[in-house]
């Protein structure tokens, strides 16, 4: 349909879009964290001038937030295809997030089957992955819980499933995930799901949510093999 066509291209446009901006970005906003934080430690500073650097170093922090959601689309697609395997990438994704999910109580169960080598954008494979085990851990109620991690195969497709025990969402809330700047959270950028999408709509996957409010959410993604 013309809708799904203007769509995928919206999604091509975008990630063309912040193909070098966001990795262009995030040096200059590195060096300026960097000399802010010196400048706070200075002891000649009045406390309103010290006051005006937090301001300034937390506007740097959003900013880098959202540079981060989509630091994947950095580099060249074509360069960037790899001949990789999920079950590595799943792995290596718990690990950089094992400390975030400790600081929310959150227990990472993995478990896997045997997965055949896929050509893939490792980089974005893996912000993909990231943006999503992030939402899981978020999503957890107070006393945390436990985010279910399941790379298997099946008929020619491999499939991630991604499980979280947190609040779930209604029909109407799933409907708006991926629509820019759509979030619920105090922080959040609503980015992060557009990039979901878009990667694995470059990858020819697909992908699939299934949500009770109160109870949890998972999502399924398949790609071909
Ligand atoms: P952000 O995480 O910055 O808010 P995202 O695009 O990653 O932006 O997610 C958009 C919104 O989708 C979130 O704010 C949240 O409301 C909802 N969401 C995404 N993943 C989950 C999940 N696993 N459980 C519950 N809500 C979710
Ligand atoms: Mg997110």
């Amino acid at each position: 349909t013309r809708e799904a066509y203007l769509h995928s291209e919206r999604l091509h446009v975008i990630s063309e879009l912040t193909a070098s901006v966001a990795h262009e970005i995030r040096n200059p906003l590195t060096v300026t964290n960097g000399f802010l934080q010196l400048l706070k430690r200075s002891e000649t500073i009045s406390p309103s001038e010290k006051s005006y650097i937090e301001y300034s170093l937390l506007e740097l922090n959003r900013a880098e937030k959202i540079v981060s959601d989509f630091l994947a689309f950095s580099k060249p697609q074509c360069e960037n295809m790899l001949n990789s395997n999920f079950k590595d990438e799943t792995d290596y994704t718990r690990n950089i997030l094992l400390p975030y999910a400790h600081m929310h109580k959150v227990d990472i169960q993995l478990t896997f089957q045997n997965t055949l080598m896929k050509k893939i954008d490792k980089n974005q494979i893996q912000q993909c992955l990231i943006n999503l085990f992030k939402n899981g851990i978020e999503a957890m109620k107070e006393d945390g819980g436990i985010l279910y991690i399941d790379v298997s195969e099946q008929k020619k497709k491999i499939i991630i499933k991604i499980k979280d025990t947190g609040v779930g969402m209604t029909e109407e809330d799933i409907s708006l995930l991926g629509k820019p700047y759509y979030s619920t959270k105090k922080q959040g950028t609503g980015l992060g799901m557009l990039m979901v999408y878009s990667t694995i709509h470059k990858h020819r996957g697909h992908i699939d949510v299934e949500s009770e409010k109160g109870k949890g959410t998972t999502f399924t993604i398949t790609f071909p093999l």
